[in-house]
This record gives structure tokens, C-alpha cells and sequence, in this order.
């Protein structure tokens, strides 16, 4: 079971992989919208169906380990995508000291609603210029 997750997770980081591509594509033109300092950031893209499940959550941000989560199995693009931008929403709250400032985090917190609002926002931008993405 892990080792053939391993396998598919092989296969989207492939540089010739389309949807790796595309994923790398839109990081880079989110990071421009949102303004973000040019960090490098750790990305991992997980099968784990479990987590995803235990966790509730279809990402994850850790802003002091500059490391995110994106559960990207069987989902269609568009949703992986708006998870990455969510999260990048969330790494331009660390970067600007919002998320540090913050007194509530989780669901329905300020932070986890502007995420939502922003990722929605720029995924309809993106998808005008990217029709692709709607597999
Ligand atoms: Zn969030």
C-alpha cells in the first residue's frame, strides 16, 4: 500500500508530467498574484486517503516548517489546484504576520475564511485563462 503510493507520488513529480506541470505553473502565477516573497516552499503531494480522511482536510500548511500537504488523490485539478492556492493564501498570512497574530485558527476563523474567499477568487481568474484545468 505505501510503497505503490509512493510510485504515483513518482509519477506526478515527474518533470514530464503534465499535471505536475501545470501544478508548478499555477504556483508560480499564484505566488505573483498574491504578492509572495520568493521562498522556495516545500510541497508534498500525498495519496494518503487515510490522513486526508482522519484529518478532514484536503491540505495542510505548516508555516514554522515552511512545509505543505496537498492530498491530490483521485481529485479533478480544478480542486487540487484551489487547495494549493488556499494554502498559499495561508504562507502569504505567515509571511506577513497574520497568521502569527491570529487568536483563532481552524474553521470559520478570519484566516480560514480570507484563504476560501481568495483561492475562489483566483481560481476563477486562472480557469478563464486555463480551460484545461477543468478535467
Ligand atoms: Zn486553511
Amino acid at each position: 500500500m505505501r510503497f505503490q503510493e509512493l510510485e504515483r507520488i513518482e509519477d506526478i513529480v515527474k518533470p514530464s508530467n503534465r499535471r505536475e506541470q501545470r501544478v508548478r505553473h499555477f504556483i508560480e502565477w499564484t505566488k505573483k498574484r498574491l504578492g509572495l516573497a520568493d521562498e522556495p516552499i516545500n510541497i508534498v503531494f500525498s495519496y494518503d486517503r487515510d490522513d486526508a480522511q482522519d484529518q478532514h482536510r484536503t491540505g495542510q500548511w505548516d508555516y514554522q516548517n515552511n512545509h505543505m500537504v496537498v492530498y491530490v488523490g483521485n481529485r479533478n485539478m480544478v480542486d487540487i489546484l484551489r487547495t494549493v492556492c488556499h494554502e498559499l493564501v495561508h504562507v502569504k498570512q505567515g509571511q506577513v504576520g497574520d497568521i502569527q497574530r491570529a487568536t483563532r485558527h481552524g474553521p470559520g476563523s478570519p484566516l480560514e475564511v480570507e484563504a476560501d474567499a481568495k483561492a475562489g477568487y483566483l481560481m476563477k481568474l486562472y480557469g478563464k485563462l486555463h480551460r484545461d484545468i477543468f478535467e
